[in-house]
């Protein structure tokens, strides 16, 4: 049979402009750190230096808390709904009109390959500003009480996952509600959300309302711990949402906290085989499996196994891992050399502990992190593959025989983000949903997003719902 060669398709970095180095975002004005020392931020594709970034050390926090603080008394938190409706409409407005170079800007800086943050990130964002700036003026009619109020300054802590995206679902919310915010974004991926400083600037947002310190876990830590923050969002691993959750108990903030997963994605023997296939591939290998609801254990109906398995692996083999701004790529690199030795880790051990390890033949670029996807057999529930999130692309593969054991196994997790179910009927559907500890299931889909639909977890992966009118509810006092 012939086979088609790709010709490179790159995306032109020409559009984006990254500077020598980047100072804070306060008060409206990107000042200096004065008491922090810079760090680099480096293209995992290339690992080559982009930028220099400003560490907000604890007396930068405390300004950013202030700018935050001073809005919200004197602007934000009185202004008229509608009036701060037309603010987000304008961010929404301005993303989409910068959305190609914040794509490429989120890939060089991400690893992401281009036809992710083009696609899928950038058009989230823009929606998740038009959905809540459509709440803005009605949040009386949200069903959350007849006067919800802001709750005044939000500490936002957010993963490199997704950057732009994780910014979009709390700041849009946040700013909706009548709050001010201090967004933390994480070390690796700071230079979209210094983008979207500019892009508040762009839009005369009132200064002070939106303010961006970068840093690493310890400016993270000094946002939460301030005195003077009321609500505190953050999206990342089970570890440290645990520290925050003990550093703030006790106080009056508020707290949402979307932590990891370990989501099943069950296929059970009447499922479209082929369809099953896609959304397996895309649960697990979408945005190189650093996703929190991630499929990352398959459970396989066992009369289907082999048929199935055999359909996995040939479409694992044509994934394209490389260049993220090649607009062919399927995976693009690992965020992080750390991110990537965990992955390598947790891997041995997965050999070590009995299980099949199979990775698709792809060749890897010499320069960068990466990793190509792999999948394992033979897996045990008490297996670490099968119990801790590996953050990377990395499938393990469970069997099972009936509906009671899938349901069984799916649940026996610490976690409860996400799961998937693949079959041709609606009432197993609606059986297993009422039964699978998960905050989202899909049904004949996987990793599908929209801002009007709650999501959250149960169990270690987190409480709070972010995205739709469940989303308000965070960021308001009823
Ligand atoms: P972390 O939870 O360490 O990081 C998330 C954010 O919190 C980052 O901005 C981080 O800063 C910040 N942070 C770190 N320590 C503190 C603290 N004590 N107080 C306040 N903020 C803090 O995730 P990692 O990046 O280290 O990833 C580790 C593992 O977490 C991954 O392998 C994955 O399993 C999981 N993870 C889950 C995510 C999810 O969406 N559920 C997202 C990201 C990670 P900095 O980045 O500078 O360290």
């Amino acid at each position: 049979m012939p086979t088609f060669e790709y010709a490179p398709a790159p995306e032109s970095s020409s559009i984006v402009d990254i500077k020598a180095s980047y100072g804070l975002f306060v008060n409206g004005e990107f000042v200096d750190g004065t008491d922090g020392s810079p760090f680099k931020t480096v293209n995992p594709a290339s690992e080559q230096v982009l930028a220099e970034i400003a560490e907000a050390g604890p007396a930068d926090v405390d300004r950013a808390v202030k700018a935050a603080r001073s809005a919200y008394q004197k602007v934000w938190r009185d202004m008229a709904g509608a009036e701060r409706a037309k603010y987000l409409y304008r961010i929404a407005r301005i993303v989409q009109e910068r959305s190609r170079e914040l794509a490429v800007l989120e890939s060089i800086d991400n690893g992401k390959p281009i036809r992710e943050s083009r696609d899928v990130d950038l058009p989230l964002v823009a929606a998740h500003f038009f959905y809540y700036a459509g709440w803005a003026d009605k949040l009386g009619h949200a069903g959350l009480g007849p006067d919800p109020r802001p709750l005044g300054v939000a500490a936002q802590v957010i993963p490199w996952n997704f950057p732009l995206l994780m910014l979009a679902w709390k700041i849009a919310p946040a700013l909706a509600c009548g709050n001010t915010v201090v967004l933390k974004p994480a070390e690796t991926t700071p230079l979209t959300a210094l983008a979207f400083a500019e892009i508040c600037q762009q839009a005369d947002l009132p200064p002070g309302v939106v303010n961006i310190v970068t840093g690493a876990g310890p400016t993270g830590r000094a946002l939460v711990e301030h005195d003077d923050v009321d609500k505190v969002a953050f999206t990342g691993s089970t570890e440290v949402g645990r520290a925050i959750a003990k550093a703030v108990a006790g106080s009056n903030k508020k707290v949402t906290l979307e932590l990891g997963g370990k989501a099943a994605n069950i296929v059970f023997d009447d499922a479209a085989l082929d369809q099953a296939v896609e959304g397996i591939v895309n649960g697990i290998f979408f945005n190189q499996g650093h996703v929190c609801c991630a499929g990352s254990r398959l459970l396989v109906q066992e009369s289907v196994y082999d048929e199935l398995l055999a359909k996995l692996k040939r479409r694992m083999s044509l994934l394209r891992v490389g260049d993220p701004l090649d607009k062919n790529t399927d995976i693009g690199a690992i965020n992080s050399s750390a991110q990537l030795e965990r992955i390598r880790a947790l891997s041995e051990i997965g050999e070590s502990e009995g299980a099949s390890r199979w990775t698709a033949p792809c060749p890897l670029p010499e320069r960068g992190y990466w990793f190509a996807p792999t999948l394992f057999t033979g897996v045990s529930q008490a297996h670490r593959i099968a119990r801790e999130e590996i953050f990377g692309p990395v499938l393990s593969v469970l069997t099972f025989r009936t509906p009671a054991e899938a349901v069984e196994k799916a649940n026996n997790t610490p976690y409860g983000l996400s799961a998937g179910v693949w079959t041709e009927k609606g009432s197993r559907i609606l059986w297993l949903a009422d039964r699978l500890r998960a905050g989202v299931v899909w049904a004949n889909t996987f990793n599908k997003f929209d801002p009007s639909s709650p999501f959250g977890g149960y169990k270690e992966s987190g409480y709070g719902r972010e995205g739709g009118r469940h989303g308000l509810e965070a960021y308001l006092a009823l």
